[in-house]
């Protein structure tokens, strides 16, 4: 068994609201939403944050944010708008070491973030 939270998410061994799935991705609702929409989309690859994907990876790293503004038009943010982020690593704000990509929308979002 993983220990990688986000590992246990793909293997369905913690439940988690799935929202979309293909072969590379999958994105679920956040348990601590920050705005209405609030989606985490992941490869399926354990990898600990986009700062270790190198050029072998650029396919994998293209789908994750195709797979993003996938789940972003099937949330009917498109239209208006919404944000996507990566934190990444301790000054990031980073807290699972699972890349993923945050979709928040349904809300206007302010700048600079704190
Ligand atoms: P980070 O802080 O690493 O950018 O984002 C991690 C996100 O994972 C946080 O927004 C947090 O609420 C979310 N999270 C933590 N544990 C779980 C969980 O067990 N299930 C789900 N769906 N989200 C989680
Ligand atoms: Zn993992």
């Amino acid at each position: 068994m993983s220990d990688c939270l986000f590992c246990r998410i793909v293997g369905k061994e913690i439940q988690a609201k799935i929202v979309y799935e293909d072969d590379h991705t999958l994105a679920f609702d956040d348990i601590n939403p920050q705005a209405p929409v609030h989606v985490l989309v992941i490869p399926k690859r354990h990898l600990s944050s986009v700062q270790e994907m190198s050029a072998h990876d650029q396919s994998l790293l293209a789908h994750v944010f195709l797979a993003s503004t996938k789940v972003a038009t099937q949330k009917g943010l498109d239209a208006a708008g919404y944000r996507l982020v990566t934190n990444t690593g301790r000054d990031g704000g980073q807290t699972v070491f699972h890349m993923h990509v945050h979709i928040l929308g349904g809300r206007h979002m302010s700048w600079p973030p704190g």
